[in-house]
């Protein structure tokens, strides 16, 4: 099937599927293409994947409107492939303090760019620390940390396998960036992208830590509820702009968690674009998107205003070049110090 020749393995130099025989059956009912991806371990870091991939490849080349389902079976096992991810256990994050989720109400507030700040800035405090990307929607760490040419190491240790992070200015990393192109990822939905989640988290070798830093996906959906759950997190911060209109989906995200089968606690807010500073004036403040609403979203909520992060366009630039500017001793790199003093306090 050539539209399977477009998934590629990225830990088998990207050679594809079909090259790599994993390609068991494809069988065509009507209007159904049913898949069958054969693997020869039993938990393929990357099945999730490549699964994922493989059903991409087909919507993208069929007809409109036809079903796709992809199978797996485990080739050198009789017994059919169990589904990954749900079955690991929290080994992993046994070492691991204080987990820690970052989220907010909608998207492209700052609330990965936040997430990147806040675990350099612990880590230059000399904390351990460990960031999870699970914006599966646009998984955006890698750029951020520069490191989006790695690939991280997995290898088998008895019948689990095993990801590590990549490491970079004290932190160890992990996205499923590094696993999936962008147009790729945007096309995971629901159950199949809490898998995958799961997978990323809980098979990775995190070690000890101080913190664990997960950047969520933005919303309040599906994947919110199945990680919150699944995830052991400690609490929650909460990232959002001062404009009003951000006022409803705050109080999703703080619904999110203060729900009753949910009931973390929330630590603080953090205030990002709070106020804009020009680079040749720094002293200069203007409130673009209106002064003090942070302020009162915390009030609202009854959580504490743990930080306030202007616009600046070092920070943006930080993002973009791979060089976060918690890294600098410059004002907005302060601001994401102070913080992280804030967070550790508020935690206790
Ligand atoms: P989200 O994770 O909420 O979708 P991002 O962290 O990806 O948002 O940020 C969206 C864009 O805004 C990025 O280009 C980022 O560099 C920029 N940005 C975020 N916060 C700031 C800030 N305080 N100052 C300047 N640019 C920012």
């Amino acid at each position: 099937m050539k539209w399977l020749f477009e998934v590629q393995h990225p830990a088998k130099g990207d050679r594809n599927v079909v090259e790599l025989g994993m390609v068991e059956k494809v069988e065509s009912e009507g209007n159904k293409v049913t898949v069958t991806l054969g693997f020869s371990k039993h938990r393929d870091p990357l099945a999730e994947y490549l699964i994922g991939s493989a059903k991409a490849a087909v919507i993208r080349n069929a007809p409109e409107g036809t079903e796709v389902e992809v199978k797996t079976i485990i080739k050198d096992e009789a017994a059919p492939k169990k589904k990954p991810g749900l079955d690991l256990g929290l080994e992993e994050l046994s070492g691991v303090r204080h987990i820690i989720g970052i989220a907010s109400g909608k998207g492209g507030v700052g609330k990965s760019t936040v997430a990147v700040n806040l675990a350099v800035a612990l880590a230059r405090q000399g904390y351990k620390v460990g960031l999870a990307d699970a914006d599966v929607y646009g998984p955006s760490v890698p750029k951020m940390t520069g490191t989006e040419e790695l690939m991280p190491d997995a290898f088998q240790e008895g019948d689990k396998e095993v990801i590590m992070p990549i490491e970079k200015y004290g932190v160890k990393w992990m996205s499923i960036g590094y696993f999936a192109k962008p147009e790729q990822a945007l096309i995971w939905r629901g159950p199949m992208a809490c898998n995958a989640l799961k997978q990323m988290i809980l098979q990775v070798r995190w070690g000890e830590l101080d913190f664990l830093l997960i950047d969520m996906p933005p919303g309040t959906g599906d994947i919110h509820i199945s990680l919150v759950h699944d995830i052991p997190m400690e609490g929650a911060l909460i990232v959002s702009t001062p404009q009003a209109v951000a006022l409803a989906d705050v109080e999703k995200g703080v619904n999110m968690f203060r729900n009753e089968s949910v009931n973390k606690p929330i630590f603080g807010l953090v205030e990002n674009m709070a106020w804009f500073t020009p680079e040749e004036l720094p002293d200069n403040r203007y409130y673009i998107f209106g002064q003090g609403g942070g302020l009162k979203m915390a009030e609202k909520y009854g959580m504490p205003l743990l930080g306030q992060i202007p616009i600046v366009q070092s920070i943006r630039e930080g993002g973009d070049s791979g060089e976060p500017a918690a890294l600098t001793g410059r004002p907005d790199g302060q601001a994401f110090l102070q913080l992280a003093e804030m967070l550790v306090s508020a935690i206790g």
